[in-house]
């Protein structure tokens, strides 16, 4: 269930219907000012809406005034065992404070952040660790840690609202994708606030990234999740910020930049596709609209599920052709696709985001697309057998054993539900 709730950390609204939000955490020494404000500017560029940094001393506290004068988005100060250190954070002036209630010594020590967080209208992350969890958890946590999870999130709700504190957001992190995905959506049907998401030391940027997508997708599709943060083992805090981005991406919940689709190439490859797509991929990444931009190994399918792409390319072994939204634009040697590629998408851009055709080169085009798809015209693709498994199926009138399945490419899985952030 989506959170009805909404906090603002910043300028940055989370949780009742807002689009969900990107961080990450700086991987530096807080305190020291060029390295950490160099990150935080490089992740901001990145695309994250928020950045966390690590306030574990006196003079990262101190930093922070700084810090979050000159950051371009909302800092989020992270804050474990020392209450007195949360106290500086919020007079430091940051946006947002992340604390486990649970490891702040005690109750008195949580009130009194409470109290200065009412005060200066700061929000805060309540955070609950499945290694941190309260002593009284620790046999439920052993049959039932899921339940463990909830229960320690949940105690912890009622304690701000004892508290009289009701501007939060609640993360629950575990190591595990199963109990992350199973303990959010638990804790999304008994809290109205809005959620954090995240799997905890998920690992290596593979691995960490395909983890973090399964959890954090499923959560995400299910329209739980008001805000993500993508944790892998590397220096590299922006790469996390690049993951985030594609989980939303691909589950269309917001947009940001091109979006590349590619084949996966089979035996019927025509050109040095892996360092074509590596390309245009780092080519991409100047430009910001979410253009589409397809990358077809062969022509042996004609342009095929590629007719939606803003624009596009497919290669035979000396030629190839530059396309947009199915139809051809020109017909150019191999080794020049890529470049004429972006030509195109430049001239898109200069006549206002129109496509400028010129009608020989494009007739020209078509008539070598037409040539290859006749020469090919038995060959059974993989994109054939997809279109003729499901022409079989409607030709079958889907009686009880045909699976008949329509699909809306551009539909969210949460459509109606949030809204794409100009
Ligand atoms: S047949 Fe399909 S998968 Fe194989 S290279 Fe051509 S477009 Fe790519």
């Amino acid at each position: 269930m989506a959170s009805q709730r909404q906090i603002n950390v910043g300028g940055v609204l989370i949780g009742g219907g807002a689009p969900v939000a990107v961080q990450t955490m700086t991987k530096t020494e807080t305190a020291d000012l060029v390295a950490t404000m160099a990150q935080i500017h490089r992740v901001a560029e990145a695309g994250a809406d928020i950045v966390r940094v690590a306030v574990p001393r006196e003079q990262d506290a101190e930093a922070l005034k700084t810090i979050v004068k000159q950051s371009p988005i909302p800092i989020i100060a992270d804050i474990h065992f020392n209450h007195t250190l949360a106290l500086k954070a919020l007079d430091a002036g940051a946006h947002c404070i992340r604390l486990n209630p649970g490891n702040i010594g005690g109750p008195d020590k949580v009130a009194e952040v409470i109290q200065r967080a009412n005060e200066l209208g700061t929000p805060m992350r309540i955070g609950v660790n499945s290694g941190s969890l309260p002593k009284h958890l620790r046999d439920l946590e052993f049959s039932n840690p899921v339940e463990a999870l909830v229960t320690a999130a949940v105690e912890f709700v009622d304690l701000m609202e004892r508290l009289d504190f009701t501007n939060f957001k609640v993360s629950m992190k575990s190591t595990s994708v199963p109990n992350t995905i199973a303990a959010n959506r638990l804790l999304s049907e008994r809290i109205p606030y809005p959620l954090h998401l995240g799997v905890t030391e998920a690992g290596t940027k593979w691995t960490g990234s395909l983890k973090t997508a399964v959890g954090l997708g499923t959560l995400l599709a299910d329209g739980i999740g008001d805000t993500i943060r993508v944790s892998l083992s590397t220096f590299h805090a922006e790469e996390e910020v690049k993951v985030g981005w594609e989980i939303l991406k691909a589950l269309k919940l917001r947009e940001r930049g091109p979006v590349l689709i590619a084949c996966p190439t089979c035996g019927r490859l025509q050109f040095d596709m892996d360092t074509v797509v590596v390309e245009i991929e780092q080519r991409l990444a100047a430009y910001p609209d979410p253009i589409e931009v397809s990358v077809l190994g062969c022509a042996v399918n004609g342009i095929g599920e590629a007719r939606h792409a803003d624009f596009g390319i497919t290669g035979a072994k000396n030629e190839g052709l530059i396309f947009s939204k199915g139809e051809p634009l020109r017909k150019v040697p191999t080794e020049q696709l890529v470049d004429v590629l972006f030509e195109e998408i430049d001239k898109f851009y200069k006549a206002d985001k129109t496509i400028v055709k010129d009608a020989r080169e494009a007739a020209e085009g078509a008539e070598w697309l037409a040539k290859i798809e006749a020469e090919n015209e038995g060959e059974m693709t993989p994109e054939r057998l997809a279109a003729a498994e499901l022409a079989a199926s409607e030709a079958s009138g889907g009686g009880e054993d045909v699976l008949k399945v329509v699909l809306d490419e551009s539909a969210s899985p949460t459509a109606g539900r949030r809204f794409t952030r100009a």
